[in-house]
């Protein structure tokens, strides 16, 4: 693969769900590019089609037209050079954290002596050193989802897709974590597509910001973050951090109308209109 070449290549995709009532179009159009090396958040509102797109890029959905690429060949099914952490860390509730971790080990039939020294450095390097042997239902969600994201490393793939990995989180714990996986990639350097509806979190973790938007969705800015690296809590301080923020805010009300301050009801739903964001 020549090295100018993207690692993932999303190019004119789109997605109709086929329901019992009528079609549902989730992506209207979309084509990004993720250089080797690059944390790209996908930003949106809920509904936007986010975990759509995310799906198609993990070979778990099919586009409905256009292709997706990885390492310069057409995604078709799931593959084991990624690494996927959801919402809820959906561990399995009766094995320990270290087991948890090695589980794709086991069922990618990898030699598990082999892993089982690198489970236990990434163990240490979430801060979870001490907590080898306990149970999921023995942490915090916090510690829970350091879990998910070791066992998406264990197999050292070489992308990492995340949907919404810390929306379930506290707002203190989950800044936390934003550090915490700043840290982590820095030591395990990874191709990072990153789910969220957090204007916030998307720009202190991303290279580059991807909003998505408008009925029905497309890309509407692709857009730098422009923050130097290591980054930590004190950037999101600074009035240039404020400046971008502002700007994808201002893009995300424009394609979907309302400001989130308008919105009246908290169980407002994406079909009526209102942008669900942070
Ligand atoms: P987001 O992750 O941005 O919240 P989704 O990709 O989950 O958005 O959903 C985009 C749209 O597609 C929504 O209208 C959602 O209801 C619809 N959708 C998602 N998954 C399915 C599915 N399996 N079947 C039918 N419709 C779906
Ligand atoms: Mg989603």
């Amino acid at each position: 693969m020549p090295p100018q070449e993207p690692l993932v290549s999303v190019s004119g995709v789109q997605k109709t769900y086929f329901t019992r009532q009528s079609p549902i179009q989730a992506v209207a159009s979309a084509s990004v590019d993720v250089a080797r090396g690059e944390f790209v958040s996908l930003l949106g509102p809920s509904g936007c089609g986010k975990s759509t797109l995310l799906m198609m890029i993990a070979g778990l959905e099919k586009p409905t037209a256009g292709s997706i690429s990885l390492h310069g060949s057409a995604v078709v099914n799931p593959r084991r050079d990624i690494g996927i952490i959801f919402q809820d860390a959906t561990l399995l509730p009766w094995k320990s954290t270290l087991e948890n971790v090695l589980f794709p080990i086991q069922i990618l039939k990898l030699p598990m002596e082999k892993y089982r020294e690198r489970a236990r450095e990434l163990i240490a390097m979430v801060g979870l050193t001490g907590f080898e042997h306990k149970k999921p239902a023995e942490l915090s969600g916090g510690m829970r989802q350091r879990v998910a994201i070791c066992r998406a490393l264990i197999h050292d793939p070489d992308i990492l897709l995340m949907d919404e990995p810390f929306s379930a989180l506290d707002a203190i714990t989950r800044d936390q974590m934003n550090v915490a996986l700043s840290e982590i990639l820095e030591t395990y350097k990874k191709t990072v597509i990153f789910v969220t509806h957090s204007i916030r979190e998307a720009a202190f973790l991303s290279d580059r910001v991807v909003v998505m938007g408008g009925r029905p969705s497309t890309i509407i800015l692709d857009m730098k973050m422009p923050f130097p690296r290591p980054r930590r809590f004190e950037i999101e301080e600074t009035q240039e951090f404020a400046q971008v923020c502002r700007q994808l805010r201002l893009t995300i009300e424009a394609a979907h109308g309302h400001p989130p301050a308008l919105v009246k009801s908290s169980t407002a739903s994406p079909a009526s209109g209102s942008a669900v964001i942070e």
